[in-house]
Formats: structure tokens, sequence, C-alpha cells
């Protein structure tokens, strides 16, 4: 297997959906994952990083995730700032439990 730690991955596409949630569509970049895994994802500083469950499908072409705001949080309000063209890191997609 590939071996692959943190990557830039560009923002394709952001859907706002309420104040406080939004989605994330990002280059796949040949990230591999199986329905049910999550990645861990931050803004391009990479200095902080968290979980997210993967909301596109395996076979898209693209990685999406949706992301509810925590106002006080490190990570959610830095992403919520990105747009189209940012790039976020990203790390493998691993399972929730082994
Ligand atoms: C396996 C896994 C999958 C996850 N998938 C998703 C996902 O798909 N979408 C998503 O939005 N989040 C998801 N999360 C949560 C995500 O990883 C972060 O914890 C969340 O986005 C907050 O990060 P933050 O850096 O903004 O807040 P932090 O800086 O980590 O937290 C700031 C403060 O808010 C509190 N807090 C943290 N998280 C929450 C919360 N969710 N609600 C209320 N208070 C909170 C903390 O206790 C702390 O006091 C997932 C977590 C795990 C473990």
């Amino acid at each position: 297997m590939r071996k692959r730690s943190f990557n830039l991955h560009k923002i394709i596409e952001k859907r706002v959906l309420t104040d406080s949630t939004f989605v994330l569509r990002m280059e796949r970049n040949g990230l591999d994952f199986v329905a049910g895994q999550h990645i861990q994802v931050g803004p391009p500083n990479g200095i902080h990083t968290r979980e997210y469950s993967i909301y596109s499908g395996p076979a898209d072409d693209y990685i999406e995730i949706l992301v509810r705001e925590v106002e006080d949080g490190l990570v959610t309000p830095a992403l919520k700032k990105l747009d189209v063209e940012d790039g976020v890191v990203i790390n493998d997609a691993v399972a929730t439990s082994p």
C-alpha cells in the first residue's frame, strides 16, 4: 500500500447549508477509502486537525465532509473561513473502530 501522510487538497466547492453547517468538496488526489471511514482535516497551516466522516461516496472523484461549526473551536471556525481554491490538509482515511 502506498505510504501517505498529511497532504494538501484544494477545495473545489463549498455549500453553506445553515449558519453553522457547511459541506466542503475537495480534490480527491488519489485518497483511498471505503464507506464508514473518516479522515483528519485541518486548515492549510496544518497545526490542528480534527476527525470528519467522509460525506461523499467511494466512487466519486472528489472528497466531501459535512462540518458543524463549534463556535469556540480551534478547527471548525478556521475551516468555515476557507473557500474554493483554498487548501486543507487531509490524512489517510481510517475506520472509526478497529
Ligand atoms: C470519528 C469522528 C468523526 C467525526 N465526524 C464529524 C463530522 O462529520 N462533522 C463534524 O462537524 N464533526 C465531526 N466530528 C467532530 C470533529 O472531529 C471535531 O471535534 C469538531 O469539528 C470540533 O472541532 P473544533 O476544533 O472546532 O473544536 P475544539 O477546539 O475541538 O472544541 C472546542 C470546544 O467545543 C467543545 N466541542 C467539541 N466538539 C463539539 C461538538 N461537536 N459539539 C459541541 N461542542 C463541541 C469542546 O469540548 C471544547 O470545549 C467527528 C469526530 C470523530 C471522533
